[in-house]
């Protein structure tokens, strides 16, 4: 396994998640307990991790790499979470973009 993406911001790794698994890449996110623990644990114990199978890494890196798609933003039909033109899926409730 490697780590491609590492952020505080809860949200942004799981955008990141998203994305990878739109292009049928396998993640897992690690330390998101120990989120919940900020201030018992020095600040870089805290992150949100995101990790890939080793073999999927390069490509991975290269999705996480590629700019934002143009375009307006869109509002999610099921709980109205707007969310950037680049992604397919509410990062919020699951729905896919239509
Ligand atoms: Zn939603």
């Amino acid at each position: 396994m490697k780590r491609v993406f590492s952020s505080h911001n809860a949200v942004l790794v799981h955008h990141s998640r998203n994305l990878l698994e739109a292009e049928g890449i396998e993640t897992e996110v690690r330390n998101q307990m120990l989120s919940s623990a900020m201030g018992e644990l020095p600040p870089a114990e805290c992150q949100a991790e995101l990790w890939v199978r080793a073999e999927q890494a390069p490509r991975a890196e290269e999705v996480l790499r590629r700019p934002a798609v143009q375009g307006p933003d869109w509002d999610c039909v099921s709980c109205g979470e707007p969310s950037g033109a680049q992604f397919a899926q509410c990062w919020k409730c699951g729905s896919f973009r239509r």
